[in-house]
């Protein structure tokens, strides 16, 4: 059976964020991400912004795939680090996606530092035939805890609590997370841009 929704394919390898993008716009799309096109290449994020390294995958997969092909760059700014881990957030650990070592890494970093103030940052890009359509960002203020706390999400989401809570993104669930997470506030953006295209 086909489905009967517009395609959106979403310029990431990582199940985490196709899970949550498709869980927020699966009803108004058909969410696919690059592990659905077999022939498409790595694309290297050489950018030193999460806006750099946004275009780039957009861009590079939107040059392979038909359609509107829409990325996310992400990360964790933590401020008693001075912005890190930032756009390398997922290699701060030293092996690239590999989230025990990059939580172990920021336990270590922040041991004894009572300014605990971070932000998840998103940026997303939609591209078409290799071209810049629009860009869109969000952000969620929280803070680092001192330990792992929650099963759920992905990444950094067990050591980060959202202002306003004392429960880590991990402890919430995605319904909580989604509504107000730096990729949940970008996506809204993403979807009032698409509607207003009509
Ligand atoms: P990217 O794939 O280069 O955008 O790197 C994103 C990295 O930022 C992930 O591997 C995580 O380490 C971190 N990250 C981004 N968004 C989240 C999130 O929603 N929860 C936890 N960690 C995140």
């Amino acid at each position: 059976m086909t489905s009967e929704k517009p395609r959106l394919v979403v310029a990431t390898r990582n199940a985490h964020k196709t899970a949550e993008i498709r869980e927020m716009v699966g009803d108004r799309f058909e969410v696919l991400d690059a592990t659905a096109f077999p022939g498409l290449s790595e694309v290297e994020e050489t950018g030193t912004t999460f806006l750099e390294n946004a275009t780039l995958k957009a861009v590079a997969v939107s040059q392979g795939v038909g359609g509107l092909v829409l990325s996310d760059d992400s990360g964790l700014e933590v401020d008693a680090l001075d912005g890190r881990p930032g756009v390398w957030s997922s290699s701060f650990g030293g092996e690239e996606g590999n989230h025990a070592k990059n939580n172990e890494r920021l336990i270590r970093e922040m041991a004894g530092i009572a300014e605990r103030s971070a932000r998840f940052r998103c940026v997303m890009v939609l591209a078409r035939d290799g071209e810049v359509v629009a860009d869109f960002s969000g952000a969620v203020e929280g803070r680092i805890l001192d330990r792992a706390q929650g099963e759920g999400g992905f990444g950094y989401d067990p050591l980060f609590a959202p202002d306003g809570h004392d429960s880590s993104f991990a402890e919430l669930g995605s319904e909580v997370k989604n509504s107000m997470s730096h990729r949940g506030r970008a996506l809204q953006e993403v979807m009032a841009w698409m509607e207003a295209q009509g």
